[in-house]
């Protein structure tokens, strides 16, 4: 029997690559393949019938050398101890790669918010918080949204803190409404983050979005808005595909003479399913789920889920894509990298390409602090100053070592973290 897919002992084996290209000590490897802190325990609600359900909860702090840990809380019936070690040991190297000081956290809850009221939900939150409140807040570590939490949990969160702690705290927290501490820009940040990052990579190439053509998978938040953001620069974006739930598929919706943000999001629900009848009417072309990917375009943009460019697929890509951006996380398997490598298609990596989110989440949390908020323009100004600025980076990285740009984001980020670690006599 094969062994489950394990994504703690995949981020491993990722950092042990990095670690051997460094070259680094023993002592550095220990501290780095493994979280710092983990904590693991019980969230007691009172259910709507009356009952007690003891719920289990974890945070796992990967490494606050570089500032505050920093990362989201899940609510998933699957949830497991490994996922939340693997997303917290990526968010390090997601915040080391854009250079913001903060290190790498996750969070969640065994839990399936589809069976939980609002109230039971709030409970689970509130809960949440007091099992953490000695170790988060905005100079510990700072939670966020992620699967199944919005918002509203992040509200609920932020104002159990302040009971506890009685002062405002919105600082500690990230992903609230605007308003409430939110920032402008966040819907944004992640798809026009995949977008500045693109841009640079066509300038690379002596080229501008202007005159090229895309191809997206998924459209989500990050796909709208990487839609947007380069139909405005003057690309053309000529395929999307979504999850369609009533059919249980997915489909690709083709439109040669261009997809827009507008035409489309005035069909798409809020769990970013296209519908396929509207689409026709406006004159889009119903493919099966996978012709995104081999689509006659310039970039390649898998905005959907993890492992869906595999060693299976990536010879379907075609031979005019120069770029693959990674707006998903995890959307290329290992076999899939070495297919793009040897094709030299210039591949952004997911946790540079999709670092936009996090970068606008670090300004939530300043802003929060600062109490005092900036406009819209200016923090999309911020954030495309940090993408462009992380994007050569790792571009120069690539250039200079020879390596394949996942790699080099990798060398980036891991030496940064690993000189922080240093700096302060931890290894
Ligand atoms: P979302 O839930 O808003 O949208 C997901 C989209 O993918 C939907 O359109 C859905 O129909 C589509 N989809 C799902 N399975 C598919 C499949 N097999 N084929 C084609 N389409 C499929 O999610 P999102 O927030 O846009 O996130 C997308 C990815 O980006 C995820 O990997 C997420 O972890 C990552 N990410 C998101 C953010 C953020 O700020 N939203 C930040 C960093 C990384």
């Amino acid at each position: 029997m094969s062994k489950p897919f394990n994504p703690f002992e995949m981020a491993q084996g990722q950092f042990d690559k990095v670690a051997d290209i460094l070259d680094l000590d023993q002592g550095t490897r220990e501290l780095l393949r493994w979280p710092l802190r983990e904590h693991q325990f019980a969230i007691p609600v009172r259910m709507d019938d009356g009952k007690v359900k003891v719920f289990r909860g974890f945070r796992v702090q990967h490494n606050d050398a570089r500032g505050p840990n920093k990362g989201g809380i899940r609510f998933h019936p699957h949830e497991t101890l490994d996922t939340v070690r693997a997303l917290a040991t990526w968010m390090t190297w997601k915040c080391a790669v854009v250079d913001i000081p903060l290190g790498g956290g996750k969070g969640g809850v065994i839990c399936d918010p589809h069976h939980l009221s609002m109230r039971e939900q709030e409970g689970i939150c509130r809960g949440w918080v007091r099992q953490m409140a000695k170790h988060v807040g905005y100079l510990q570590d700072v939670p966020a949204p992620d699967v199944m939490t919005s918002p509203q949990h992040m509200v609920w969160m932020m104002d159990e803190l302040e009971v506890i702690h009685g002062q405002k705290e919105p600082g500690f927290i990230t992903g609230k409404p605007v308003g409430m501490g939110g920032s402008l820009g966040r819907t944004e940040a992640t798809g026009y983050g995949v977008i500045y990052t693109v841009r640079e990579a066509l300038k690379l190439m002596g080229l501008t979005p202007k005159g090229t053509t895309a191809s997206v998978q998924g459209f989500g938040n990050v796909a709208q808005y990487a839609v947007q953001l380069f139909t405005q620069y003057g690309g053309k974006v000529i395929c999307v595909s979504c999850w369609d739930n009533a059919d249980q598929k997915t489909y690709s919706f083709r439109k040669m003479d261009g997809a827009t943000f507008e035409e489309l999001i005035g069909i798409t629900d809020k769990f970013g399913t296209v519908d396929k009848v509207k689409a026709k009417t406006l004159g889009y072309e119903l493919l099966p789920g996978d012709a995104w990917i081999e689509q006659e375009v310039d970039i390649l943009i898998p905005a959907a889920i993890e492992n869906q460019v595999t060693g299976d697929n990536a010879n379907r890509i075609h031979k005019k894509v120069k770029i693959v951006a990674e707006g998903a996380n995890g959307p290329s398997t290992p076999e899939a990298d070495r297919v793009m490598e040897e094709r030299s298609i210039y591949l952004i990596p997911d946790f540079l390409c999709n670092a936009g989110g996090v970068t606008c989440s670090y300004f939530e949390q300043v802003q929060g602090n600062m109490n005092h908020y900036w406009s819209k323009e200016e923090v999309l100004g911020k954030l495309d100053g940090i993408m462009t600025n992380a994007f050569y980076g790792v571009a120069e990285m690539a250039r200079t070592k020879r390596l394949f740009t996942r790699d080099a984001a990798y060398v980036i980020a891991i030496n940064r973290v690993a000189s922080a670690c240093r700096q302060r006599g931890w290894v």
